[in-house]
């Protein structure tokens, strides 16, 4: 077995009075220009190394399955026979980047019956971090999954934090992209705090989104531009690669193996319990002893909760050997290879790009390998 069935409650009695404590804070207002003081970044027109990118350099290829509803993720209290259920699943391409916000409005949405045990469903960065949330609120939490890190989706995220690729534009309520808005900002400075501390994996990296035509002006960055700090916009000519348009700005890169194990470890260390088992319905989740759960299955909630509104949009990274010289990532379509992005992991450089909507498909596509490989090469050439 890669795992426990039954972690131990570990002894740490939790002081908070019970849920009447999880409330919705404000996101703390800081100062981005003194966060990035003390950051390790290069202004955005420092030159760049040029990737490494070969066949030989490719570490490993993996493949995920992005839980995308096209209404947008699904944040919703509801009850399920006697018990009370949050659902909290839903989030695309950009789970990662908002667990913090939604875990916050998740648990904000509990109701304790009078019962400090609460059930969490699921055990990626959604669950761990709504799972921490509701220990803080002084709950006990016992989290449900058929598997953990590091055999999460979650794990096979960039992970780069920019909450994107959340919705269909024309599907999304205006009460979604205020939940997102609102939970981008509480997300974004929760895991500003642990940026450069090497035992959660997080650190600022210098980003570039790149395009053979001006930049959309549309769409605002989800959460307000003061997330995005340094941001650069609509940018024309001398950007990377030779690209004639370009934004720019500094965001954290998030490396899921070291942080849900950080994650992992912070929610045992407070007593939290992890169970595996496999829900293959609603009733399986009925049968739970707790009253009160929260459901951060990702795309399993489709099956359990019979949702037909969430499909999976799969991915596939490869992973370069790392480079010390590489700080900076980018995405961009580009003629002949397509969308590609790449994110520089201290742990290595991983290359990016697929996007396949309603593809259940978790075998490696190696053409997509090759596209990748060579598609950043190209770009490596014209650094
Ligand atoms: C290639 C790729 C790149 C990505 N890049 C980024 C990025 O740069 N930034 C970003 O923010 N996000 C990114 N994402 C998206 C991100 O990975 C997801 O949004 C996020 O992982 C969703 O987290 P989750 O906890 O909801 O789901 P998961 O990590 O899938 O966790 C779901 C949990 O539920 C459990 N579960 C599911 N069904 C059942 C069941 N029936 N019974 C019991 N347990 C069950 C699973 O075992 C697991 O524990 C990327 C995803 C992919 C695939």
């Amino acid at each position: 077995m890669r795992r426990r069935d039954v972690l131990l409650r570990g002894g740490a009695a939790l002081s908070l009075g019970g849920l009447a404590n999880c409330t919705t804070s404000p996101a703390p207002q800081q100062t981005i220009p003194s966060m990035l003081q003390s950051a390790p970044v290069l202004p955005l027109d420092a030159p760049m190394a040029p990737i490494r990118s070969s066949f030989d350099r490719v570490t490993r290829t993996i493949v995920g399955l992005r839980p995308f509803r096209k209404p947008g993720p699904r944040l919703e209290a509801v009850k399920l026979g006697n018990k009370h259920v949050v659902h909290n699943y839903g989030h695309g391409g950009g789970g990662v980047s908002l667990s913090w916000g939604v875990a916050e409005l998740a648990a904000a949405m509990v109701k304790p019956h009078g019962q400090r045990d609460i059930a969490v469903l699921g055990c990626g960065a959604i669950g761990l971090s709504t799972a921490l949330e509701l220990q803080r609120a002084g709950a006990n939490v016992t989290i449900y999954a058929a598997e953990f890190p590091p055999y999460t989706t979650s794990n096979v995220a960039g992970a780069m934090w920019n909450p994107v690729s959340l919705f269909e534009r024309d599907q999304v309520s205006p009460e979604t992209l205020d939940m997102l808005h609102q939970a981008s900002r509480i997300a974004f400075y929760r895991f500003v705090r642990y940026a450069n501390d090497p035992r959660y994996g997080v650190y600022w990296i210098r980003q570039y989104s790149l395009s053979r035509r001006p930049m959309s002006t549309l769409y605002p960055y989800m959460g307000g531009d003061d997330l995005y700090p340094g941001l650069v916009r609509n940018r024309s000519g001398g950007g990377p690669f030779g690209s004639p348009h370009w934004d720019g700005y500094y965001t954290l890169m998030i490396d899921p193996d070291i942080y849900l194990r950080a994650l992992v470890n912070d929610f045992r260390g407070a007593g939290g319990q992890m169970v595996e088992r496999t829900f293959e319905s609603q009733d399986d989740v009925a049968r739970l002893t707790e009253a009160s759960i929260v459901n951060c299955l990702g795309l399993g909630a489709g099956k359990v909760f019979e949702d037909e509104e969430i499909i999976p949009a799969r991915g596939q990274l490869s992973v370069l050997l790392p480079q010390s010289d590489i700080d900076y990532g980018y995405v961009g379509r580009f003629a002949d290879h397509g969308l590609l992005y790449s994110f520089p992991r201290k742990t290595g450089i991983l290359l990016g790009g697929s996007v396949g909507k309603g593809d259940w498909n978790l075998e490696v596509d190696q053409s997509e390998v090759e596209r990748m490989v060579n598609g950043h090469a190209m770009l490596a050439a014209r650094v």
